[in-house]
């Protein structure tokens, strides 16, 4: 069984069970074949990169004209065979939406597109511009309206007014040019459909992944590599921060659009959203999350008698701790896949009522045993403190608690959605005692920013939700270079 798989089922739709939207941002996929009809293929690497986002999907595709298919749902449920086999051509980019900025509505299901002096062209972005509730009111104050209030609709209507021409006529670096001057700072890979062209860009900083695909039916563009997997990959490129790359049918063209600048990586890409068999930035995810596995059971030992996963994204950690400390991994907590979407419970109880539902305890494998339990982060604690009482509850003799990644204590400017800054348990509650307290453990651990640097690097990552907000000196650099802009 492919571990990743877990992810591709409805009952993944849900991002955590304490109700937080600590996760999938969106993902998009596009590319140009000169034999083939696009669509099948943007739907089946949307389908892999569903993950990333399931509050709707969406395809634009086409030869002279555009076409655009979008709607709330899932990959399969908005994109079905009998959909795709009516859309034709050989260009088209697609998108999965997981909302950070805008409504939750079809209305606001991307690729967003409009007509501009008799053409169309289409847009699909992932990631968030800080700038843009100021720019949306400028444009705003310049007659523009708006249909959406997603940032999407605003960075596409900028292109327009700047560029002023038909958008056949547009050109990659003029594009570059417009996303560089206006959005930097923001993290954007961002997508532009012309019935001839697609233009990719990841933004200067380099916060999301974007990554390319040459292959025998095509060329190909992609949040994340595994995409790619329903193709005959020939060569997989990944693009640099500043750069994008331009696709035809006949072929592609990678080119810089914005000078180098110091990489902000997002650390959470590797920690929790993307697919474990992605290589993101060049790192296998999975790799990584058992080598943050093994560096928290290097910091953090415990007396305990098997390591349990939290599931899904503490799989690979827990599995790289019991390979350090020599602790059996056993999966005591078993994952009910066809769970609804416990995200969007609003209360307490729901929510909690979400965690039994998705996830029980097997008394047979726990039953007088010491446990420990590893997650890959602790957010809001609500969803530790339910699984340690069900692990109690089912027998154990012990329950120990370990986080793979460092205390979140800060929001993401960058389109991650974190919840506010007191609703964090590692703020609302004074020290780490405070929390094990609360979510009722015998033990708890986090793995320290400096392991996590160390398995990362200490150059040219994103730590910023991990650092107090006073001390985050590369953060504030990176502002600087944003002002002097
Ligand atoms: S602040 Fe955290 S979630 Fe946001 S981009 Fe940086 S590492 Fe990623």
């Amino acid at each position: 069984m492919r571990f990743s798989c877990e992810k591709h089922c409805i009952g993944y739709a849900d991002s955590r069970i304490d109700g937080i939207k600590f996760s999938e941002e969106c993902g998009v996929f596009g590319g140009a074949s000169k034999e083939h009809n696009i669509a099948p293929f943007i739907q089946q690497g949307l389908f892999m990169l569903q993950h990333r986002g399931q509050e709707s999907a969406g395809i634009c595709c086409g030869d002279d004209d555009l076409f655009t298919y979008k709607n709330r749902g899932l990959v399969m449920e908005v994109l079905s065979d009998k959909i795709i086999k009516t859309i034709i051509g050989k260009i088209g980019i697609g998108h999965v939406r997981y909302s950070t900025h805008g409504e939750s509505d079809a209305l606001h299901a991307q690729p967003y597109v409009i007509t501009y002096l008799g053409e169309k062209v289409a847009v699909a972005h992932n990631g968030n511009v800080n700038a843009a509730i100021k720019m949306k009111k400028d444009l705003e104050e310049q007659g523009e309206v708006f249909l959406t209030t997603s940032d999407t609709e605003m960075i596409l209507k900028k292109v327009v007014r700047e560029l002023c021409k038909p958008p056949s006529e547009w050109l990659f670096e003029e594009i570059g040019e417009v996303l560089t001057n206006n959005f930097l700072g923001g993290a954007w890979s961002i997508l532009f459909c012309t019935s001839e062209k697609v233009f990719a860009y990841r933004d200067p900083f380099g916060y999301r992944p974007l990554v390319i695909c040459e292959a025998e039916e095509g060329v190909f563009v992609s949040s994340e590599d595994t995409a790619f997997q329903v193709l005959t990959v020939k060569k997989i490129i990944h693009i640099k921060p500043g750069e994008g790359v331009i696709i035809t049918k006949y072929g592609y063209e990678i080119r810089r659009f914005a000078p180098e600048m110091p990489s902000r990586m997002c650390v959470f890409e590797h920690i929790y959203f993307a697919r474990p068999d992605s290589n993101i930035f060049n790192k296998n995810v999975y790799m990584t999350r058992v080598e943050l596995g093994k560096k928290c059971a290097i910091e953090n030992p415990v007396d305990a008698d098997i390591v349990v996963p939290v599931m899904d994204s503490g799989f690979a950690p827990a599995l790289g701790f019991s390979q350090q400390s020599g602790i059996p991994f056993q999966m005591g907590l078993m994952r009910n896949r066809w769970v609804g979407r416990t995200f969007i419970l609003p209360e307490q109880q729901l929510r909690k009522n979400g965690v039994i539902r998705k996830l029980t305890a097997m008394r047979e494998v726990i039953e007088g045993k010491k446990v420990v339990i590893i997650d890959d982060s602790i957010v809001r604690g609500t969803t530790s403190v339910e699984i340690v009482r069900m692990i109690r509850e089912a027998g154990a003799k012990e329950v120990h608690f370990r986080s793979a990644s460092p205390k979140l204590i800060n929001t993401c400017q960058w389109g991650v959605d974190i919840p506010s800054k007191n609703e964090l348990i590692a703020n609302s509650h004074k020290n780490t005692d405070g929390v094990k307290e609360f979510i009722e453990a015998d033990s708890l651990k986090y793995l320290s920013l400096e392991g996590l640097k160390d398995v990362f690097g200490r150059e040219g990552w994103c730590y910023s939700c991990l650092i107090p907000s006073n001390t985050n000196t590369s953060e504030n650099s990176h502002r600087k270079l944003i002002s002097i802009k």
